[in-house]
């Protein structure tokens, strides 16, 4: 369960850091899963945004939230591996992909929402980019994928951190990628929208636990049954 890693490089996307961390000793994963970064004032959940195909890499996206106890936590474990503030020494200063030599203790991996080959509906929110990412690098290794679609909800514009690597893999036939930015009011605008949303069989919902228990609330009001709906921020159906 507990194994070490170290960052191998950091690349500023917008409000986002793209890390790519090494596995120093035996880990494997589900597509889709997280892991936990091991601090004193407890462990820092984030998903893993690349397939297990690309062992021992794998890749995280981290957004530092001003003010959130985990954030905070996380730059400190940054700082000691060699990254600043947010990892935001790679990011501000174009220099591109920053190496670090410092390990990183890790606990994982963790959830139970894997990737599987049906025709899934993923909604993510923010940095719920991240395990839809994971999912999506599955997918499109396997030979036939299924219907995949993604509606991915973000506060503004410049979150779009993933929003060329979506687009392009739309490109394939099998994914259908749709954006929503909040209004300058902050109403959220995907949350009106699947009212009326094709449904697949599955739905796997990430990002902020308001968005999860929100959307998750909507699709239930559809008649969507608890047991077609798949994230970490639910409740065990
Ligand atoms: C298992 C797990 C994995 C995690 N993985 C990561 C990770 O990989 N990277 C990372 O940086 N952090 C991660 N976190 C931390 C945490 O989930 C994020 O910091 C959090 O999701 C904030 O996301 P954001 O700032 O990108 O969202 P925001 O930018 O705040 O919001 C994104 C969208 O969500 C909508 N939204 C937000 N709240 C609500 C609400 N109450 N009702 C309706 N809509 C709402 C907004 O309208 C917006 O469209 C993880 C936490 C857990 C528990």
């Amino acid at each position: 369960m507990g194994f070490r890693a170290r960052v191998v490089g950091a690349d500023g996307r917008g409000p986002v850091t793209v890390l790519t961390f090494e596995a120093l000793s035996p880990f494997e994963f589900d597509a889709g899963q997280y892991i936990g970064f091991v601090h004193p004032d407890g462990d820092i959940p984030m998903s893993i945004a690349s397939g297990p195909g690309r062992l021992p890499f794998f890749e995280l996206h981290y957004r530092p939230v001003a003010g959130a106890p985990d954030a905070e936590r996380m730059d400190a474990l940054l700082a000691g591996a060699g990254l600043g503030r947010g990892a935001g020494g790679a990011r501000t200063d174009g220099r591109g992909p920053t190496v670090a030599g410092d390990v990183l203790e890790c606990t994982g991996p963790l959830g139970a929402v894997t990737a599987r080959a049906v025709p899934t509906l993923l909604l993510a929110a923010g940095t719920g980019a991240a395990q839809a990412t994971g999912f999506l690098e599955w997918l499109r290794e396997r030979r036939a994928p299924p219907p995949t679609v993604l509606w991915w909800s973000v506060s503004s514009p410049a979150d779009l951190y993933q929003d060329a690597y979506f687009a392009d893999l739309s490109a394939s036939g099998w994914f259908d990628y749709r954006a929503f930015v909040d209004r300058p009011s902050g109403e959220n605008t995907l949350l009106p929208a699947l009212r009326g949303a094709p449904l697949a069989d599955e739905v796997v919902l990430s990002g902020p636990a308001g968005f999860v228990d929100a959307a998750a609330r909507v699709l239930m009001a559809r008649g969507v049954a608890r047991g077609r709906l798949r994230s970490d921020m639910l409740p065990v159906a």
